[in-house]
């Protein structure tokens, strides 16, 4: 029997999701179906409330109600900006309440094979704030792969000519990995223990 068209939808939607394949993919559209009417019916307006409700920060990327709590904050240190590739970053961080500055999400991370450039992912509006908003240090929390690296060798030699200190937080960390698998103790420590970066 051919599978249904709806189960082929969801599937399509599902692979979406960060580290969803193909078969994990159909098997949630199974499970979706297999919910109750009820728990259907929240997970539809739990969706909804997403889309009528939540905003993004076109700057820092988190997601807010009413207005962004770390960009309209008046009691955040307005010189320093950390500068991350994924908005939930932000919270890995805000957890160890050792950083009370400003916020930067790059739309992904520089990538010649995925044709991403730096106006795409938004390098170049991130200098613009910097230098506009005479912010002091850029302080770059971006993954160690070879993605991030680059990118955060691209943003320090960016500010070459500028008054502003690059830094990044000190990776004690595993390469590979991601601030979200970290305790707050490691991201606190690695934050506190930050390098200037070489500009050249
Ligand atoms: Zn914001």
């Amino acid at each position: 029997m051919e599978m249904l068209e709806i189960i082929k939808q969801l599937s399509s939607l599902y692979k979406k999701f960060p580290t969803v394949g193909s078969k994990s993919a159909t098997r949630l559209a199974y499970a979706t179906l297999n919910l109750t009417s009820d728990e259907r019916k929240q997970l539809i307006e739990a969706l909804e409330y997403c889309n009528v409700k939540l905003s993004k920060c076109p700057t820092c990327g988190s997601f807010f109600e009413d207005k962004c709590p770390f960009c309209s904050d008046p009691n955040r240190e307005k010189d320093k900006i950390l500068v991350v590739s994924d908005s939930k970053d932000i919270y890995s961080i805000e957890n160890t309440n050792s950083y009370k500055g400003l916020y930067y999400t790059l739309n992904g991370l520089l990538s010649p094979l995925k044709n991403q450039d730096q106006e795409k992912i938004g390098i170049n509006k991130l200098y613009a704030k910097v230098i506009n908003e005479k912010i002091k240090e850029v302080i770059l929390a971006l993954p160690t792969s070879f993605e991030g690296e680059n990118t955060s060798f691209y943003i320090s030699h960016l500010f070459k000519n500028d008054k502003v200190s690059v830094t990044r937080i000190a990776y004690g960390i595993p390469v590979g990995t991601n601030l979200e698998y970290l305790d707050q103790l490691t991201i606190s420590r690695s934050l506190n223990g930050r390098k200037e970066m070489d500009k050249e």
